[in-house]
């Protein structure tokens, strides 16, 4: 069993972190918040003073942070108080840039690191079925995956640095502008007097299917678990809809992609955003298709 240290224990990295105690490593725990500290105390995790504190006889570093930026200055901070051999594990979803640069300051210290981001969101954090996406050497992925184990249901070795960020941001566009087109098919169906359920009974067994349809249909009655059945309630909130499609935008402009539709759906996630629905599931965008404005 590892010594890990966890740094930002909000919404998804206390029931990654409570996983691993179940899984019975040693976790200790640092976040800026009071109250995250008392959650984690709670699901058994040792509750330090300072990151550096939390990271000194660690064999594994996970961030879990908001931003690049977050991840770069937390990296900053301990990759010289760590002890040799230690592994970084950066979980945050951060742009590949930063990413890049995460690992350059680890391997600056002598120190292995991957970017494993990963999709399913609260629900996937608390039943230990995270999908990761992970980043970085053969030998890196090798030493996280077993450390990874207890939070996964599945473990994607992308390729080198800032692989695991760019699938994740290249799959999270796919998924902001299928939702679009998913809402536009059921607002043009509306209009058509054609029922949500038979346009679901024959897209999601023809050339329109995908999982916005089949798993996470915007529309109340086809698919009963989808957000749509309780009032857009995340889910996936269409804040960090919004942050992953920046994320593919700035990636896209640095990597000199042309995504029109991915800039496309960035500006209406923009506009839904702003107009109050940044705590509303992303897929109730299809609202604001059908010009309610509420
Ligand atoms: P969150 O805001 O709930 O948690 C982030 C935590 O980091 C906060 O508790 C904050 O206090 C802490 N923090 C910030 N700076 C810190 C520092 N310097 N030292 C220690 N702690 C610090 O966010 P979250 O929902 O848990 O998401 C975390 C990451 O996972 C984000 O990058 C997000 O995009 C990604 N993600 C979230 C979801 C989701 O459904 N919530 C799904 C997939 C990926």
């Amino acid at each position: 069993m590892a010594s890990i240290a966890f740094i930002g224990l909000g919404n998804m990295g206390n029931p990654m972190a409570a996983n691993l105690v179940k899984a019975g490593h040693t976790v200790l725990g640092f976040d800026l918040v009071t109250e995250n500290l008392e959650i984690a105390a709670k699901n058994g995790v040792t509750v330090m003073a300072s990151a550096a504190a939390a990271v000194k006889d660690a064999d594994v570093v996970i961030t879990m942070l908001p931003a690049g930026k977050h991840v770069l200055s937390v990296y900053a901070d301990i990759a010289a108080k760590v002890r040799k051999g230690a592994l970084f594990i950066d979980s945050s979803t951060i742009d590949v840039d930063s990413a890049r640069k995460a690992h350059g300051i680890a391997s600056e210290h002598g120190l292995l690191s991957i970017d494993a981001p990963v999709s399913g969101g609260v629900g996937g954090a608390e039943a230990g079925t995270l999908t990761f996406m992970a980043g970085g050497s053969a030998d890196a992925f090798a030493k996280a995956s077993p450390i990874l184990e207890p939070m996964a249901g599945r473990v994607v070795h992308c390729g080198e640095g800032g692989a695991g960020q760019a699938a994740k941001i290249c799959n999270n566009m796919i998924l902001g502008i299928s939702m679009i087109a998913v809402g536009e098919a059921f607002v043009l169906a509306e209009k058509l007097g054609l029922s949500h359920q038979a346009l679901f009974d024959v897209a999601s067994t023809s050339s329109g299917q995908c999982w916005s349809l089949t798993s996470y249909c915007p529309v109340p009655g086809p698919v009963p678990a989808s957000p749509a059945n309780r009032d857009y309630k995340p889910g996936f909130a269409a804040a960090l809809m919004l942050k992953d499609l920046k994320l593919a935008q700035e990636a896209a402009q640095s990597a000199g992609a042309a995504t029109p539709l991915g800039a496309e759906a960035t500006q209406l996630y923009t506009l839904f955003n702003a107009m109050g629905h940044d705590s509303t599931d992303f897929s109730g965008i299809i609202n604001f298709l059908r010009g309610k404005q509420s």
